[in-house]
């Protein structure tokens, strides 16, 4: 399999794997700093021949975290459609970190910013409704097991329980938002679904496949069936390009030039329109939040694949 496709991926981990010395595991989350910070991995699925390729920590399960925001975006756009979605939320940066809560005082604008910092996020999750006996937590992880072609995606308790006592920051987003009558659900539900959503545990694999099928156009390339639209796979590419790496999205714009999100547990999933699927993991980060070895590692293969959308 190797040689005829992609790239030596041990190799690049090998050559990556320096990087983690610069960053730290996240410890605001208590449960995230038990986690440890010597693991990288990365999975590749190549959406034009529907190969797949990894190496090291890929099959590592890690928290999800700010990654669930682009499914709960696909999902929440896939239930309610783009137009009730945009409405609500907008697509702009904010210069702050994504527990900012100067975005809308700020700007005098009446939507959270974008869907990727957490008012964003959370304003997302509260439009997910119970519906036939299901809690919206429960939606978004079926959801989330489908895209990532996953099954094995569960919600961990210590995660979940580590959100809950440090959230405050978090509900103080959601009772602003309940104050200025935006949130859909009741303060409760919305911030208990984005918590959950935080805590799911997936691999590199899981992000990969995800990846994959935001490449190729809302296909999973595993099975050819439609997961998402056109349209909503175009929009949540073009978020990730320019609000997906915190303060930190232009900088890895002009660097790596491929749409990514990341989170504070080390995940990092890429889209590289029509070419392929990036899953990487390794929970190190730096000041901002993102993970060091694992943009060095996707900024490598940006390279070596010839993935920068910017570039002729
Ligand atoms: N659950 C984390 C929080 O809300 C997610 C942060 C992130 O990954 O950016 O603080």
């Amino acid at each position: 399999m190797q040689g005829e496709f992609l790239m030596d991926l041990k190799n690049a981990i090998h050559e990556c794997w320096g990087k983690i010395d610069e960053g730290h595991v996240a410890t605001y989350i208590p449960a995230l700093a038990n986690v440890n910070p010597y693991q990288l991995g990365v999975c590749l699925f190549d959406v034009t021949t529907d190969r797949k390729e990894q190496a090291g920590a890929s099959q590592v399960r890690f928290a999800i975290e700010s990654v669930s925001k682009v499914i709960a975006l696909l999902y929440a756009i896939d239930q309610l459609g783009l137009k009730a979605v945009s409405s609500q939320v907008g697509t702009r940066q904010t210069g702050f970190p994504f527990d900012t809560i100067l975005n809308m005082e700020i700007t005098g604008e009446s939507r959270p910013l974008n869907p990727f910092v957490n008012s964003g996020a959370i304003l997302i999750s509260s439009l997910i409704e119970e519906r036939d006996g299901q809690s919206p937590f429960e939606r978004i992880l079926a959801f989330s097991r489908k895209i990532c072609n996953d099954p094995g995606i569960t919600l961990d308790h210590e995660i979940y329980r580590s959100e809950l006592a440090t959230g405050d920051r978090n509900r103080s987003l959601a009772y602003y938002l309940k104050a200025r009558g935006s949130l859909s659900n009741d303060v409760t539900t919305s911030l208990d679904t984005y918590f959950r959503q935080c805590s799911m545990m997936v691999t590199c694999e899981s992000l990969t496949n995800l990846g994959a099928v935001l490449a190729n156009d809302g296909v999973a390339p595993w099975n050819g069936e439609r997961l998402i639209s056109s349209q909503a796979a175009t929009y949540t590419k073009s978020v990730m390009m320019t609000t997906g790496l915190y303060t930190e999205s232009g900088t890895y714009s002009v660097q790596i030039g491929v749409p990514t999100k990341s989170g504070v547990g080390g995940g990092l999933v890429a889209a590289a329109p029509s070419h392929c699927g990036i899953g990487i993991f390794s929970p190190a980060l730096n000041p901002v939040g993102n993970s060091v070895a694992g943009l060095a590692l996707l900024e490598m293969i940006s390279r070596e694949l010839k993935l920068d959308i910017f570039k002729y």
